[in-house]
């Protein structure tokens, strides 16, 4: 059973309330709403934010035979639906955080300079994309320094953020927290507040907070959810994004507003998710389902958002928090 409080109600009757007064009005690829930097909260900022690695490393394609053509095939690709990206940030002047997998630095050396060279940030997304459940702390702190070397020399510009693969930091992965700081991050998004089979740490703040370890912590960014009944749902990208009509994605940027201090909202996406040209991976049909909902709209729906939000850089936002670390919330993403 899950704890109810008067908060709790509060906010899901007026969660249920801003259902109703929108949907009526959901038109979701026409970017009709006022850009929200104009009525937003001082201080109020939303993170966009995307991790770039091959279609076929991603969670539901673990234990898939690969073939090196393959490979090849998904490293074309992404090539293609990054720079599709790097062309739709350029033409609304955005910049964005690229979290990348270190090991592309051999393949696409070019592309992440471009990413570097536009005023993007380049962050880490770990050496080859897996999750810390299989990792010792010290094969994390090797993996970590690899990526984080790999990208520094491509780009020539330090990095300071970190996204574990499939949000993989979680209760029993929280020792990573300590090691990131200690290899010289500024801020960690890698804890997702919700339930899921996959990833999630329950009852972790859905803003901006302190994620404290046994040696003092680091700053953590969590993606975005929207606080509905009770549950915060994971609304901050991915599946979500391709599944639910965009209104979602804005109710919950605006609820971030209201019930975040500091107001920061993350924002994630993948490349491969705006290739729905891309040959399926042989996935079962739930992982399909997860997967590829969506993809044939996601371009235009990404538009959309573009045109409607303002957007900055994670290293942007945790700059800005930097001056009110002691208004933040402290979070001990260890415990039981
Ligand atoms: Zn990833």
């Amino acid at each position: 059973m899950l704890p109810v409080s008067a908060e709790d109600i509060d906010v899901a009757q007026t969660s249920i309330k801003e259902w109703r007064q929108d949907a009526p009005h959901a038109r979701e690829e026409v970017a009709s709403e006022a850009p929200a930097a104009s009525e937003a909260r001082q201080g109020s900022q939303v993170v966009l934010s995307f991790d770039v690695e091959e279609h076929y490393r991603i969670e539901a394609a673990a234990g898939l035979e690969i073939s090196e053509a393959q490979k090849a095939y998904y490293g074309d690709r992404l090539e293609v639906s990054t720079r599709w990206i790097l062309d739709q940030l350029d033409r609304h002047e955005i910049k964005a955080t690229f979290f990348v997998v270190g090991e592309l630095t051999r393949r696409h050396t070019k592309l992440i300079r471009t990413m570097a060279r536009a005023g993007h940030e380049v962050a880490s997304h770990s050496w080859e994309h897996r999750r810390l459940h299989s990792m010792t702390p010290e094969g994390f702190r090797d993996d970590l320094r690899k990526s984080k070397d790999a990208l520094e020399q491509v780009t020539g510009q330090e990095v300071v953020g970190y996204r574990a693969p499939t949000f993989s930091i979680v209760r029993q992965t929280a020792w990573a927290l300590d090691i990131l700081a200690e290899e010289g991050f500024e801020y960690d998004s890698s804890i997702y507040p919700v339930w899921h089979d996959r990833y999630g740490v329950p009852g972790a703040p859905r803003g901006p907070f302190w994620a404290k370890g046994a040696n003092g912590g680091i700053l953590e960014l969590p993606p975005a959810t929207w606080r509905v009944l009770w549950n915060n749902v994971p609304v901050g990208g991915g599946g979500y994004f391709r599944l639910l009509p965009l209104w979602f994605m804005r109710r919950a940027l605006k609820q971030v507003e209201k019930m975040c201090d500091p107001p920061v909202a993350m924002l994630y996406f993948h490349p491969w998710e705006f290739d729905p040209g891309q040959e399926q991976l042989p996935v079962g049909w739930m992982n399909r389902l997860r997967t590829y909902v969506g993809i044939d709209r996601s371009r235009e729906r990404f538009k959309a958002l573009l045109a409607s939000c303002q957007f900055v850089r994670a290293m942007d936002a945790a700059n800005a928090l930097d001056s009110r670390r002691e208004v933040l919330a402290t979070f001990v993403a260890g415990q039981a």
